[in-house]
């Protein structure tokens, strides 16, 4: 008997230890060649000779720069537990052997972890899910995604609202009972979904105001919006004609 007892006690240490187990420690176990820098809000993790390690002064600038505008456009003063840790890899090929998909950045907000592209690190995304995910909860991809694309204020370059104007012209703008799916948001092509939804929660914040948007985040639905989805979609395709789409050339 002892030694089951013995047993299952090192099974619930076992599963203890797991549960804690971060992915910025696993990453860090896959690959230790790491390089590591401490600063104020974050733990900064690049790998030696890399572009990051060639332009440390520049790199840590442009991230900087990108988390006090992802803080401005969440109304958020700080990140919830500072610092987290920030890993700039070389290019999206090195998210292979985390991830299996070649992202530009993801973001792990238990684990209090980034993971970005060199090229990324200066965008508002990233920083902006990890300061809202950690402050209001997790919510519908349309919304997580939607506001983050709306911090980055552009997607590829382009003004999202002109954007989603082009899209509409060809017939390309997802339905918007697809649009707040999880499962049809996720896989529809991110060259719409993201503009869509980035277009769509810039509108909202627009037109209702910050704090209803936290309310819709909140809720994981437009009811604090007291109208349908149908007049909302109609709203909104009235509000993107006004941005005009001379010249955009756009593939999905
Ligand atoms: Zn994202």
């Amino acid at each position: 008997m002892k030694i089951i007892y013995k047993i299952l006690f090192f099974i619930l240490l076992f599963i203890l230890f797991t549960s804690c187990y971060t992915y910025s420690k696993r990453i860090l176990r896959i690959d230790n060649n790491w390089k590591k820098d401490t600063l104020q809000n974050y733990l900064l993790y690049y790998k030696p000779l890399s572009k990051t390690d060639k332009n440390l002064p520049k790199t840590k600038l442009r991230i900087d720069s990108a988390i006090a505008k992802a803080k401005k456009k969440a109304q958020v003063f700080d990140f919830k537990k500072p610092p987290f840790h920030l890993f700039i890899l070389e290019n999206q090929k090195d998210f292979i052997p985390f991830e299996k998909i070649p992202y530009q950045g993801l973001t792990y907000a238990k684990s209090n972890t980034i993971l970005v592209t060199q090229n990324f690190c200066s965008e508002t995304h990233e920083y902006f899910h990890l300061l809202s995910i950690q402050q209001w909860g997790e919510t519908k991809v349309w919304i997580k995604e939607g506001s983050a694309t709306f911090s980055d204020e552009k997607f590829h370059g382009k003004n999202v609202h002109s954007l989603c104007h082009y899209l509409f012209k060809e017939n390309k703008l997802m339905s918007f009972d697809s649009l707040f799916s999880d499962r049809k948001f996720v896989k529809n092509s991110y060259r719409v979904s993201y503009p869509q939804s980035g277009s769509l929660v810039s509108y909202i914040i627009e037109k209702y105001g910050f704090d209803i948007f936290l309310q819709v985040w909140k809720a994981k639905n437009i009811k604090p919006l007291h109208i349908s989805k149908e007049k909302l979609k109609e709203d909104w395709i009235l509000f993107i004609q006004k941005y005009p789409t001379n010249g955009i050339k756009f593939s999905i």
